[in-house]
């Protein structure tokens, strides 16, 4: 419970309209969609009160965000940024209470600039209302994420997210220019957005990834492209994973980037298109004679590694359809299929050169197969020195949350472990760690490194109020 004195300033700082302690609307900001731990622990816990946000707060100016933050020092109350709440690793569990504060209201889009390629939007507007915008000037930020109708771009930016067509457009962070953040003492910083620049270290990746831990970002400048000319499809079958890989490779290797490519793997072409093999598709886009330059390159290539050409009516559905997945069944994977049963699903995207993706793919496999879980994977977003997969693991219903949480944490610690063990692999690709897997940053960067960023989490978070408990700090 925040002191009422705390909670009259916060109102007299966003207004009355702005702010909620209604225990209802606490519980479903706390229960976050996705946050698939956070459910269990909570249905584990009894909703414990510790693991409930106090107050929610919706400011709608810069300043407003600076003056809460301001207020939750004075009081010493944690504070946890809130964007769209559709992240994966708990970055939004409250996990010592404390306000949500929720940026959906800084939702303008300030400018668009069609001369520089660049559009400036507050951090809470929603992903694909800001692609609605550029697209009536024929512009796009080419970030298309499955959670786009839900994401915010200050939850993006903070979790380093990856869309469909990242091979050519990039990852988020390549994609942004300039930053306005009030850091967790309330003051507020700007990132000038520059084209490039050569002076020191580039700061705005402190920012970038850090979920919330080294303060609030408030707006943020991106990068534009024209919406391209034709956008083109085509899937072939490989006869075995390797072979995908290796035509994923060589494609990535040889100065073109389609859009997308995203290979499926044995069980996930079985699954979805009763097929034999590693289904791909591909998806190209821009000018017209880089498009047809393209689609000749990668067919090549792919003839070379033995694959069946599926023409490209399957890629065009995909395309259309490419949300359903996590649209059309319940948004969280965890949800009682009967009463009293448990079912649940965790992905631990994970990006590694060519030369360990494999084996890396195959020890994740073992752990899985140790616990009788079902997994089907993907490769997508693909670079020149490596690729990514996306194993989703599937649980079966375990009948009581005892159970269920013994065997999360069993398989999340298994395969940490795997994916630790790999000198090219990242413990995550693209949905940051939150606490999930925070637990494990201190592996992951070694010393003296973890040391000089709780370091810098010191100096920034003197109080230590923002966003506790995650990133490992
Ligand atoms: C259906 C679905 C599909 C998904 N598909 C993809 C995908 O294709 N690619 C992908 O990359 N991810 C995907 N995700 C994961 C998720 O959407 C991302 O992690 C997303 O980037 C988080 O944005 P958000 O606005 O929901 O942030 P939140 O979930 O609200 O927050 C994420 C983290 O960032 C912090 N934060 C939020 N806003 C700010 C801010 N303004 N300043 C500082 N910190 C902040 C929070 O405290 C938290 O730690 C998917 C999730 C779902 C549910």
């Amino acid at each position: 419970m925040l002191p009422n004195s705390l909670v009259s300033k916060l109102e007299e700082i966003v207004g009355e309209k702005n702010i909620s302690t209604d225990k209802y609307e606490l519980l479903a900001y706390t229960i976050t969609d996705r946050s698939y731990v956070s459910r269990i622990q909570l249905m584990g816990l009894n909703l414990k009160p510790e693991y409930m946000y106090d107050c929610v707060v919706w400011p709608q100016t810069t300043e407003q965000v600076s003056e809460i933050v301001k207020l939750a020092n004075k009081y010493r109350v944690p504070i946890i940024p809130y964007g769209g709440g559709t992240n994966d690793m708990g970055g939004t569990v409250p996990l010592t209470g404390g306000i949500a504060v929720d940026l959906k209201r800084l939702d303008k889009i300030i400018e668009i600039n069609e001369r520089s390629a660049r559009v400036h939007t507050q951090a809470g507007v929603i992903l694909q209302i800001l692609e609605w915008e550029l697209n009536k000037h024929g512009l796009t930020t080419g970030h298309a994420p499955a959670c786009m109708y839900d994401a915010t771009i200050g939850g993006t930016l903070s979790t380093r997210s990856s869309g469909s067509l990242s091979n050519k457009y990039g990852k988020i962070p390549d994609m942004t220019l300039g930053l306005e953040v009030v850091l967790p003492t309330g003051e507020i910083v700007n990132i000038k957005p520059v084209p490039e620049g050569s002076t020191g270290p580039a700061l705005k990746h402190l920012f970038l990834g850090a979920e919330g831990v080294f303060g609030i970002i408030t707006s943020a400048v991106l990068r534009t492209f024209q919406l391209p000319e034709v956008r083109r499809f085509r899937s072939v079958l490989f006869k075995n994973l390797h072979n995908g890989i290796e035509a994923g490779r060589k494609i990535m290797q040889s100065g073109i980037s389609p859009a997308a490519i995203r290979l499926s793997d044995e069980a996930e072409t079985m699954k979805n298109h009763k097929m034999q093999g590693c289904y791909c598709v591909f998806c190209f886009e821009g000018p017209r004679e880089i498009v047809d330059a393209e689609e000749k390159i990668v067919m090549k290539i792919c003839q070379e590694e033995g694959a069946e050409d599926l023409g490209s009516e399957e890629g065009k559905r995909w395309w259309e359809r490419k949300y359903y997945m996590y649209y059309s069944t319940p948004r969280s994977s965890v949800y009682p299929p009967e009463e009293g049963k448990i079912r649940f699903a965790i992905v631990p995207d994970t990006a590694a050169s060519y030369d360990e993706i494999e084996p890396l793919y195959y020890d994740i496999l073992n752990v899985v197969k140790k616990y009788g879980i079902s997994v089907y994977s993907h490769f997508s977003h693909w670079y020149p020195h490596g690729t990514m997969v996306y194993p989703v693991i599937y649980f079966n219903v375990i009948d009581n949350i005892e159970e269920a949480m013994k065997i999360y944490t069993a398989v999340w610690n298994d395969i940490a472990a795997v994916i630790l063990k790999y000198k090219t692999a990242s413990l995550n690709h693209h949905h940051g760690v939150g606490f999930i897997l925070g637990r494990y940053l201190d592996k992951e960067y070694g010393e003296p490194l973890f040391r000089i960023f709780k370091e810098i989490k010191k100096i920034l978070d003197p109080n230590g109020i923002m966003n506790p408990g995650k990133l490992g700090l």
